[in-house]
């Protein structure tokens, strides 16, 4: 029997339906992506490439030579030079392109992945999200919302398969998020608790869908997740905007690590979007927000139910996820 659940941090309503696990193409837990080698003369992203010779925002070095590099995005879909100022015609609401888009080339070696990374790579990388998060929320007064993301695989939407994540801020904060924000300040004024805190604590009770939990972080398939293997890395610390204290970073580290290389052995080499979901700028301490990682991992793109009715189905419960990916050693 299938069952309606709701995520109690967004609202959102799924269904979780096993029986439509026979559904052909529906899941698929093979994924094969073309072997890739170290490095790739066409790349731009790879040492010698096109990247090379544009401006760094930031950069790790080691030995002489850079180990990361924070660059503009070449098809960025906003610009500074863009103003923040909203048109107003009739009700026509419109902003010029304004924002900032960047790209983390996390790595040297054009065929690396979060499975096969060190620790200390993901530091790096970890450490560069830091970075650019601060200076982007505390020196861009205009910018509402910075989102950090890593699309990886064809099913995810990446366009360039060296190792990179994105860095987009905004100055606008769209309706759906402001939506789980609002029910978040909701909770926390009927309960006077952080519903993101309070949801892990119960999952922490419950075990059963939990992958890992180490002495800062704990990685879970959400209760109500909207597709196969959908998975959630939180701070147990509350803090409503993105933040790493000097020994959650590891910690951090290890978590993503962990969880990749499970997701790897377990699918090959699955699409996924990894999204940190944090709160909007100027709200970094609030008591009501909780900032946490997303991991989707895509098996298929939303049909027409979902894209109409905003309800996913998903045909593995988390439960069984999570039980699968536990059982896996790294
Ligand atoms: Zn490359
Ligand atoms: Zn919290």
């Amino acid at each position: 029997m299938s069952e309606y659940r709701q995520n109690v941090v967004t609202r959102e309503w799924v269904i979780i339906a096993p029986e439509r696990r026979g559904r052909p193409h529906e899941v698929s837990l093979t994924f094969t992506l073309p072997e890739l080698k170290e490095y790739d003369p066409n790349c731009p992203f790879c040492p010698g490439g096109v990247s090379e010779h544009e401006h760094t925002i930031y950069e790790l070095k080691e030995a002489g030579k850079w180990v990361l590099r924070v660059v503009p995005n070449k098809y960025a879909p906003c610009s500074e030079a863009g103003t923040p100022h909203r048109r107003i015609d009739g009700n026509f609401v419109s902003i010029s392109g304004y924002g900032i888009a960047e790209v983390v080339i996390e790595s040297r070696k054009h065929n690396k992945t979060l499975a096969t990374y060190s620790l200390h790579e993901i530091e790096n990388i970890l450490t560069a999200y830091l970075v650019r998060y601060r200076e982007l929320t505390k020196l861009h007064p205009k910018i509402d919302l910075v989102t950090i993301f890593r699309n990886y695989g064809p099913l995810a939407g990446t366009s360039l398969l060296h190792p990179h994540s994105q860095i987009i801020a905004t100055p606008i904060v769209p309706a759906g998020l402001r939506n789980s924000f609002y029910e978040a300040r909701r909770y926390c004024d009927a309960f006077g608790t952080c519903v993101v805190c309070d949801y892990i604590k119960h999952e922490l009770d419950l075990g059963t869908r939990i992958i890992l939990c180490n002495e800062h972080f704990v990685v879970l398939e959400p209760f109500a997740a909207r597709m196969p293997f959908e998975t959630w890395i939180v701070p147990l610390r509350h803090h409503a905007g993105f933040d790493l204290r000097d020994d959650e970073l590891p910690a951090l580290a290890t978590a993503i690590s962990t969880t990749f290389r499970k997701l790897h052995k377990l699918m090959h080499q699955p699409s996924y979007n990894l999204i940190i979901k944090t709160a909007p700028v100027g709200q970094e301490n609030v008591e009501h927000l909780h900032w946490y990682i997303e991991i989707l991992v895509r098996t298929a793109g939303p049909a027409g139910f979902e894209l109409g009715s905003g309800i996913y189905i998903n045909p593995i419960p988390p439960e069984e996820a999570a039980s699968l990916l536990r059982d896996i050693v790294t």
